[in-house]
């Protein structure tokens, strides 16, 4: 299978490495950014160790043409974008229109929040929903139809969280549960990088989930709180207690659609003091903003220059220590009887390290991505439309989770979180 990868930060290397070593799937990998120079880097990093032919490519992943051309040139089964929420549409588009299957890790979102016509479709849907995060399915879901029309399919979110934690929900569905009534999701990075402060995964798109309001799903609606306003404390197996808040997440949304009858989806994060008190102090002096800004008469967007000054998440791999554990609890019935599952999956940072070179988040959202190609690619997972993770049968994720670096334990009667 001949595989476009869009994107080359800290996500995409872990996915690429991992395609390069699944070489018995990935015969040829064409590795395409905005700096080719960081993918002629990765390639000359593992190129020894793969019998799959790398190549490299400069592209502009908001070009539907650029991506159209690559395309063609290189004539791929699917096209793994692990570049950024913003191009998602784009290359998707690009993929209609060039006849190959789509994945990414991360729901669409508009760079640009003052762009009028968004401005405009999105005080409509919180008016209908009543979420306030920048972004939501509503775009990538509504190609369904145009997706389904080509025979391709688009495999959305296939990362740890959205990703896994949704093939968590389909196997306890269908292996576990006749009716699941709540599904609360835990994320937890007990890892240590040693800096003050310092995001896992691209600062931008981190520090808008974080500092945004958080919401979950009850009864049929949307409930949605201040940031960080609900706090509890869990002890993590593998980690230890830790201090967890309460955010809105993507997978919620479309959790709340697929699974039948759920009655409450929630999700929720670890964060230190130190996160939450830097997080907040960019906030209060507006550094998180995206309105760009006039300094010295040249525009700057605050965050783009945040991130300029915070350390490379791809950079964090040799100092992190510690462990993450991210899985779901499920509380529901079968046979009648009430009954709790806690599915998760616990990872090592300085495992990972020794692995690919890269820190845990970074590994445990690469993995899936590699995981997520290779069944669409290979036809395992393959449908015709756009489809969430929860949307096909679990069991071969599962497989592949724990055959590529990600093993799952279940426990029965989790303490639950109140
Ligand atoms: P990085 O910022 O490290 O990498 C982003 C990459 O995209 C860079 O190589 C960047 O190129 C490239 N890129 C950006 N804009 C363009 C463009 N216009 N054209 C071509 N390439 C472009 O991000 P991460 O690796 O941390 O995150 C990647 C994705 O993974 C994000 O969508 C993120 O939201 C998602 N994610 C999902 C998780 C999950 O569990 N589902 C968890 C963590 C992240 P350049 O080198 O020039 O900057």
């Amino acid at each position: 299978m001949k595989l476009l990868v869009i994107g080359c930060g800290g996500v995409a290397s872990v996915a690429i490495r991992k395609c390069a070593k699944a070489d018995d799937i990935f015969t040829d990998i064409l590795i395409a950014s905005r700096t080719k120079s960081r993918c002629d880097e990765l390639v000359a990093s593992i190129k020894d160790g793969t019998r799959a032919r790398l190549s490299t490519a400069k592209v502009d992943a908001e070009n539907v043409e650029e991506l159209k051309s690559l395309i063609k040139a290189f004539a791929p089964a699917a096209v793994l974008n692990v570049a950024l929420p913003y191009q998602d549409l784009t290359i998707m588009r690009a993929c209609l229109e060039s006849g190959v299957h789509y994945i990414d890790t991360a729901n669409y979102e508009c760079e640009d929040t003052n762009d009028p016509v968004w401005r405009k479709r999105y005080e409509q849907r919180v008016r209908e929903k009543g979420f306030t995060a920048y972004f939501d399915y509503s775009y990538q879901w509504e190609m369904h139809a145009e997706f389904k029309k080509a025979g391709l399919c688009a495999l959305l979110g296939s990362g740890f969280d959205p990703g896994v934690t949704q093939v968590f929900c389909a196997y306890a569905q269908k292996h576990y549960f006749d009716e699941i009534e709540t599904i609360d999701i835990l994320d937890c990075n007990g890892g240590d990088h040693g800096y003050a402060f310092a995001t896992n995964f691209n600062p931008e798109i981190n520090l808008r989930e974080v500092s945004a309001n958080g919401s979950y799903w009850e009864n049929g609606k949307w409930i949605e709180t201040s940031p960080l306003e609900i706090k509890r404390e869990y002890n993590f197996d593998g980690v230890g207690v830790k201090d967890m808040y309460l955010l809105h997440h993507e997978e919620i949304e479309s959790l709340a659609k697929n699974i039948k009858g759920v009655k409450r989806i929630r999700f929720f994060m670890t964060f230190g003091q130190s996160y939450i008190q830097h997080m907040n102090c960019l906030k209060d002096v507006g550094m998180l903003s995206t309105e760009p800004v006039d300094f010295g008469g040249v525009k700057i967007v605050p965050i783009q220059f945040l991130k300029t000054l915070l350390p490379d998440p791809a950079s964090l791999g040799p100092r992190t220590k510690g462990k993450t554990n991210i899985g779901c609890i499920f509380t529901g019935k079968k046979d009648g009887k009430k009954k709790s599952l806690y599915i998760y999956n616990i990872c090592d940072h300085q495992e990972c390290y020794k692995e690919v070179r890269s820190q845990a988040i970074s590994y445990t959202t690469g993995v899936p991505a590699m995981i997520g190609a290779a069944l669409v690619a290979t036809g395992v997972w393959r449908k015709a439309g756009v489809y969430n993770c929860e949307q096909f049968d679990p069991d071969p994720f599962m497989d592949a989770l724990t055959k590529y670096g990600l093993p799952w334990k279940t426990e029965e009667n989790p303490v639950l979180v109140d």
